[in-house]
């Protein structure tokens, strides 16, 4: 219930006043939707939560007013579609004089998964662009129908405010056609728009410069490989600030090992499944996208624990481990090829930031490409980027935090304040 008066909305047409320094990011899914409200001034949260269980009876809104105390309310009444969850987010900042109302908010930033190749930067929500992401929708079944419903109810919320998209695959649009195309006839792959897409985009666009601002260099003289371990994983190459290789392709269940993802396999296993094993498309999908990975390898998907079973002496724990590992260094590997010249390795999201043993086993052995980390340096617990390599290290290794919501806050300010 909103306990205080709101201000009243500006006239449709009407400019964002001066003032206007507030971007609102919306991360929508298909039954949950996850926010925060950042004031662009300096980059601060006002406000965080998350709306989760649409749809469902028993749906969650968590919200944490940090400008206001930073005490967390906690509801659980039912919330039947995005429209009413929207709202819902809408009172709870009202109840702190942050609503959605009010005319300190400038625009509101949207993660939108799939871009194809048509949007290669932050973009005006506009019909035209709409009906783009809605053609896309047949690459990104799960994902691109959530966004649009959040984006089209911001707008029926606030019509006269900018809405924009952040593309998870815009950074990666600068991947030359050698390593974007897959290696099959260009006629059917043109005809199904099946390329090396890449997703993450915002994290590794975001610690690439962040890494670059680590070593005291411009992003423009800096190659990076990313490294994003969280629940999903990709690894990129960064030549300059423009991504030259990643390792999600059409869809993210390319490359790494992931938390319940396969990463790479023999296309071969595919029809192998479905000529031997009898196994349905569907059925062959939910294999390698939600049973296989860490998960499907040994029961668990969170590092922490395989961690511990591993303490405890559990060799399918070990296992998997050792084929997480195996598979990140190949990738390391290649992407030091890829860029000829690497000044940095970083680690980020959670299991980057969190995990030492990950990052050691990572780069173990690979002196020779001028790659070591510092045990002490690695075992330390902290929030901010750092350097976690040796002193004299030919290639600095480091760990440097992800902020996916800032950085589509960032984009989207720049972008909304060129034009206002
Ligand atoms: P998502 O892909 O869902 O955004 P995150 O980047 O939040 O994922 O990463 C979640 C994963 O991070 C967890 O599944 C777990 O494996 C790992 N993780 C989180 N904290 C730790 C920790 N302290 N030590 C090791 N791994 C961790």
């Amino acid at each position: 219930m909103t306990d205080r008066p709101t201000t009243a909305p500006a006239p449709a047409g009407e400019q964002a006043p001066a003032a206007a320094t507030r971007v609102l990011v919306l991360n929508s899914g298909s039954s949950s939707v996850k926010y925060q409200l950042l004031d662009m001034r300096d980059g601060s949260r006002l406000a965080v939560g998350l709306v989760e269980r649409i749809g469902e009876r028993t749906s969650r809104l968590k919200h944490t007013p940090l400008a206001a105390g930073g005490e967390t309310r906690e509801t659980n009444a039912p919330i039947a579609d995005h429209d009413a969850a929207l709202k819902a987010v809408a009172q709870e900042l009202s109840r702190d004089g942050l609503g959605l109302d009010s005319p300190e908010l400038l625009a509101i930033g949207h993660r939108v998964v799939h871009g194809g190749m048509f949007f290669t930067e932050p973009t005006v929500v506009t019909d035209e662009v709409i009906g783009e992401i809605e053609r896309l929708i047949p690459v990104a079944p799960l994902h691109n129908p959530a966004n649009l419903t959040g984006i089209l109810t911001a707008q029926a919320l606030r019509p006269d405010l900018p809405q924009v998209a952040v593309f998870d695959t815009a950074f990666h649009t600068t991947m030359p056609e050698a390593a974007a195309r897959y290696a099959i006839d260009p006629k059917i792959a043109d005809r199904y728009r099946i390329r090396r897409y890449g997703f993450h985009g915002t994290s590794h666009a975001y610690v690439s410069r962040e890494t670059a601002r680590l070593l005291g260099k411009a992003p423009e003289d800096v190659n990076v490989i990313v490294l994003h371990l969280g629940n999903g994983a990709s690894a990129s190459a960064v030549r300059g600030g423009r991504c030259v290789d990643t390792s999600m392709g059409l869809t993210p269940l390319e490359g790494l090992v992931m938390g319940t993802r396969s990463g790479d396999v023999d296309p071969g296993v595919v029809f192998h499944l479905a000529r031997v094993g009898h196994m349905s498309m569907d059925e062959i999908d939910t294999l390698l996208n939600k049973r296989s990975g860490l998960f499907g390898l040994c029961g668990d998907n969170d590092m922490r624990e395989i961690r511990r079973r591993i303490d405890e002496g559990d060799e399918e724990a070990a296992l998997a481990f050792d084929i997480y590992i195996h598979r990140l260094k190949k990738y390391i590997g290649a992407y030091y090829a890829v860029l000829a010249r690497v000044d940095a390795v970083a680690f980020t999201a959670g299991v980057g930031e969190n995990a030492a043993p990950v990052r050691e086993a990572a780069v173990a052995g690979l002196e020779g490409l001028g790659l070591a980390v510092d045990p002490q340096r690695n075992a330390v617990r902290a929030e901010g980027p750092r350097l976690i390599s040796p002193e004299s290290a030919r290639v600095a290794v480091a760990v440097v935090p992800t902020d996916e919501e800032l950085e589509i806050a960032t984009q989207t300010y720049a972008l909304v304040g060129k034009n206002t």
